[in-house]
């Protein structure tokens, strides 16, 4: 795997579920307490983020056949295979 960072906070907030900073797929600020709503398919990982859920930044995302691959380039790569787990 490519690694521009080594940085996986990332990665780490999304494995475990943490609730996201900024909305993955608008780059919105969420505000104590909302709670957002991410589309099923987002939910089960198939949608790639477009924003980083931690700084908001606008990620670089490769989607490939089998799935995609988000890069912030100060939080790191993101793998959806790395969601596929549950
Ligand atoms: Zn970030």
């Amino acid at each position: 795997m490519r690694k521009k960072t080594t940085s996986d906070e990332l990665l780490l907030a999304m494995v475990t579920g943490a609730d996201p900073v900024y909305h993955p797929n608008t780059g919105q600020r969420i505000s104590d307490g909302e709670t957002i709503t991410l589309s099923p398919s987002a939910r089960a990982g198939l949608e790639a983020p477009r924003f980083c859920q931690l700084c908001g930044r606008r990620m670089v995302v490769q989607i490939r056949p089998d799935g995609w691959e988000a890069y912030c380039s100060r939080h790191g790569t993101v793998d959806s295979s790395y969601l596929d787990r549950r």
